[in-house]
């Protein structure tokens, strides 16, 4: 893997409505999150142009017969779609160089894995059928799968790529229409996803991009009434907003995929210590921490804490923070200075309420204007501690410490956020009773995080989210049952 010119990328910078590419008036600057420099700017959708994009969605999903076609047909044009994307040479420069996604992730992880989720809905499109049930002797009933028409897609900023994938694989697949938003911060891959579909053969207005806010455009995509479902992800506030202006504006059900706070439980009995603490190392602050699913609360059994936290600290110290163009960059910069210094803030703050600093606790010096946290490490927390309570979004890991299963379960629950957890034990009863008890969406027992595992759903629990992205519940979320039965007596 060679590192990249950040400045040679080409891109279209605009909205992408009906097969082609539209401009708007420039309204807000777009930086490149690793050297924080102004690299684009970006159009607003504003109501009429949401409404534009919505009704050419519309008219698409009536028209273009991408709904009523064999779906085997359909789910060539995203087989195809997949192909283009693993193999455009630009994508994954564009990626690195737009987010905080360094060069050699996107390159080995995020364009691919945005292909592989597209070719895993792909194949839902000709295997998952309705049910047929004869009710009485001269009856006959069966369910029939629909799709809704058009749906509303929301997409976060930290793997601007894969999580927009998650949220158009499936609606596509099931014949739908869609409008995505990608985030302000991360605008521009999006749009080359939807000129690759128009290439394979995708039919005009099926895929959208708008771009723009979320207090302007995200809102009034929301409330569209032409939008007939909403899926998003993002921050558990923004999908609270998201939640109530679908109930006000006709009921639409929603799919949210949202914040978490995730503990990674880990017994004296590990299989390989070492190892674990290189994996919980990784979930903390790999794309240096902004990830739903980042493991950031340690609760480690007491005899090996000591040892267990500073192999933790050595592997955080092995991590090199750069500019994401860079081949050997493997932490990654903050998505914008502001961010670092929240994150910053939560920390100073919970030392100023009695916890110690273990490793980190500052900003990580980088070439340029862009913001870097080192990893850190807080050690004599409480629960109510706001870094052990509230999602940071950065390579922050609070350390608690047990005696028993019970008291790890205890606190590996968290009040309000179920998204994720890790218990790392070689005891199977001991690693069943925890998947059992802990109330998360996603279990992971000695492993941390997604790798091929399309088949499996994620999703949260409490205010983590509501419904699934990947698996069949995914694919299924997306279209609707319609009941028909029918009396065939003389
Ligand atoms: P965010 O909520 O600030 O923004 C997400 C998207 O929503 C953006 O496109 C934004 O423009 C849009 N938006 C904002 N306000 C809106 C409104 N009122 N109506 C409609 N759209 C609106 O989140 P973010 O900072 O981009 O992403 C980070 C958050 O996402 C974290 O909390 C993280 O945990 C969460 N996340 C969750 C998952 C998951 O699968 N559970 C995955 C990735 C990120």
């Amino acid at each position: 893997m060679h590192s990249i010119d950040p400045d040679s990328i080409q891109f279209n910078r605009g909205h992408f409505i009906g097969g082609r590419a539209v401009a708007g008036r420039i309204e807000m600057d777009v930086r490149r999150p690793s050297d924080n420099r102004v690299y684009g700017g970006l159009p607003v959708a504003d109501q009429d142009l949401v409404d534009m994009a919505v009704q050419n969605a519309w008219t698409a999903f009536k028209t273009s017969g991408w709904a009523r076609q064999a779906p085997r047909d359909r789910a060539r044009v995203l087989r195809r779609w997949a192909d283009l994307i693993e193999a455009d040479a630009g994508l994954a420069a564009l990626e690195a160089v737009g987010s905080t996604r360094p060069i050699a992730n996107a390159v080995g992880w995020d364009v691919p894995f945005t292909a592989e989720g597209i070719r895993f809905f792909a194949e839902f499109a000709d295997k998952v059928g309705g049910d047929v049930a004869a009710t009485r002797a001269d009856t006959l009933g069966m369910t029939v799968a629909e799709p809704y028409g058009v749906i509303g897609a929301i997409a976060p900023w930290n793997f601007p790529l894969v999580m927009a994938s998650w949220k158009i694989g499936p609606a596509l697949a099931a014949g739908n229409a869609v409008v995505l938003k990608p985030s302000e911060l991360t605008p521009y891959s999006a749009v080359r996803l939807a000129e690759l579909a128009i290439e394979a053969g995708m039919p005009p207005g099926i895929f959208n991009v708008i771009q723009g806010d979320g207090r302007v455009t995200g809102d009034a995509l929301v409330r569209h009434p032409r939008v007939a479902k909403v899926t998003f992800t993002g921050s558990t506030r923004t999908g609270s907003a998201i939640m109530a202006a679908c109930a006000q504006t006709g009921t639409k059900p929603v799919t949210l995929e949202l914040g978490g706070k995730s503990p990674q439980l880990v017994f004296a009995d590990a299989p390989d210590l070492d190892k674990v603490a290189r994996m919980v190392a990784g979930a903390i602050a790999g794309n240096a921490g902004q990830v739903c699913v980042a493991g950031s609360r340690l609760i480690v059994q007491r005899e090996v804490a000591e040892r267990f936290v500073a192999g933790v600290s050595q592997a955080f110290a092995a991590m090199r923070a750069g500019h994401t163009w860079r081949a050997d960059t493997t932490l990654s910069p903050i998505i914008t200075p502001a961010d670092a210094q929240r994150i910053d803030g939560m920390v100073q703050r919970t030392v100023q309420a009695g916890a110690q600093l273990a490793a980190g606790g500052k900003l990580a010096a980088v070439e340029g204007e862009g913001a870097y946290y080192e990893p850190t490490i807080l050690t004599g927390v409480t629960e109510g501690m706001e870094a052990v309570r509230d999602e940071i979004f950065g390579p922050v890991l609070t350390v608690q410490v047990f005696d028993d299963e019970d008291e790890a379960l205890a606190l590996g629950d968290h009040p309000s956020y179920g998204l994720a957890a890790g218990v790392h034990t070689s005891d199977i009863g001991r690693a069943l009773r925890c998947a059992q008890r802990l109330e998360a969406g996603t279990v992971w027992i000695n492993r941390y995080g997604r790798s091929d595992d399309f088949v499996l759903p994620t999703g949260g629990f409490k205010r983590s989210g509501m419904g699934k992205d990947l698996g069949r519940q995914a694919y299924e979320a997306n279209l609707r049952f319609k009941t028909v039965l029918v009396d065939f007596m003389r």
